[in-house]
């Protein structure tokens, strides 16, 4: 079978290029080694938080905004409930690199947020922080349920045209500009390819039969918590929240039924490869890492009641890899933090594999050429 473009890993990204490749008529394959739901992506465990006032830099602002307007315009489309507009409160010492960012994003581009004190953060929301720390709300973003995002996503692709394929990929060869790609299944011809595998993406790399750059992409493990609350809950107009304390980020999503979900930005574990990924729980920290700081801030945070685990795909920046590694094979990854962005990553790609080139924007803040 040939297509005009072939998506290897159909996660947060890959299933919206699938969504806008489709949408655009191209003979469009997304090929995965597993079928949503599952949890062997970057994006499970229901939701993720979009937010624009950005700590991690204006660089990523145009796009923020961008998705922004897709992730509205999916939602019209697919008919189904995917954003909770609850807001984002940022919280740390306005003096850190990240509350700086934030604060002057939403003035560089006019964001719609507000300066909040300890004692309002206290009275509105009870999270309690120290007294040199300062809050911003953002209004108007909040929190994306991420699991729903990619299953719609993909469904979509599949009724405009697109065909899914769920097996190993064993090797990709180039003859004459094109890329024959054997599966365990299947052989298929791809014109173009999208390289969307997220934080095992090197295991495609690892069969391409044809020269490739070396991409600096490590898998890190990341625990997730739910705690039990009557407090904190998105009824109550709870926003999603973001404090920044200890050396780390702790984000959190308001409880919608399921428990108040947390986790930890920067904690977590180095891997290679997916065998050596260890479930929730077989860590120790898995269940102490989070609740032994947090209820200082959250008191009325109760039981731990589960966990789960996921993988960030890190660079040695935590920037974003956006660039052709092949004359047309576009790697997109290396997204710690990127399920927001999905939408606009999803569109830029298969914008991008079309017309053969990136934006001069793009390529100035995320090509593989900043790491030699
Ligand atoms: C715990 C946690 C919390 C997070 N919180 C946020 C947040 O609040 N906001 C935010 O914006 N971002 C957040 N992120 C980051 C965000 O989820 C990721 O940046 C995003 O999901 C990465 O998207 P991706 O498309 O690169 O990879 P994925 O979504 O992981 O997709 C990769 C796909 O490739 C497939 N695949 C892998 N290997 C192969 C192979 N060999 N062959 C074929 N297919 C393959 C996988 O099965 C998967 O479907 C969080 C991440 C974690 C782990």
């Amino acid at each position: 079978m040939k297509y005009d473009v072939v998506i290897i890993g159909s996660g947060s990204v890959g299933s919206f290029a699938g969504y806008y490749a489709s949408r655009q008529g191209l003979k469009t394959c997304l090929i995965d080694n597993f079928l949503p739901p599952h949890s062997n992506g970057s994006y499970h465990g229901d939701t993720r938080i979009f937010r624009i006032a950005y700590g991690e830099g204006e660089k990523y602002i145009p796009l923020l905004q961008r998705a922004f307007e897709l992730w509205g315009e999916f939602e019209q489309t697919s008919g189904q409930k995917i954003f909770e507009r609850c807001g984002v409160l940022n919280i740390g010492d306005p003096a850190s690199a990240f509350m700086r960012n934030v604060a002057q994003s939403s003035k560089d581009f006019a964001l719609d947020t507000m300066l909040l004190s300890p004692q309002k953060i206290s009275q509105l929301y009870g999270i309690n922080v120290p007294d040199h720390f300062t809050g911003i709300l953002e209004r108007g973003t909040g929190f994306v349920y991420s699991d729903k995002s990619v299953e719609t996503a993909i469904r979509l692709a599949v009724g405009l045209g697109a065909d899914v394929l769920i097996s190993c990929i064993r090797r990709i060869e180039k003859q004459g500009g094109a890329y024959y790609i054997y599966t365990d299944s299947s052989q298929i011809l791809a014109d173009k390819i999208l390289l969307s595998a997220g934080s095992f993406a090197s295991e495609i790399l690892s069969v391409c039969a044809f020269d490739l750059p070396q991409i600096p992409v490590k898998p890190k493990r990341k625990m997730l918590n739910w705690f039990y609350s009557s407090s904190y809950q998105l009824r109550d107009a709870m926003p999603a929240f973001i404090m920044e304390f200890n050396g780390d980020h702790f984000y959190g999503f308001p409880d919608f039924g399921s428990g108040v979900k947390i986790g930890l930005n920067v904690f977590g574990q180095d891997i290679t490869t997916r065998d050596e990924l260890l479930g929730f729980g077989d860590i120790e920290s898995d269940k102490r890492a989070i609740a032994e700081h947090i209820r200082a801030f959250m008191p009325s945070l109760g039981e731990l009641c589960t966990g789960a685990v996921c993988t960030y795909a890190m660079t040695p920046d935590e920037g974003f890899i956006i660039d052709f590694i092949d004359s047309c094979l576009l790697y997109l990854g290396g997204l710690s933090h990127g399920f927001k962005f999905a939408p606009a990553l999803g569109e830029l790609g298969i914008s991008a594999l079309q017309r053969g080139e990136l934006p001069q924007e793009i390529c100035r803040h995320f090509s593989l050429g900043r790491f030699s």
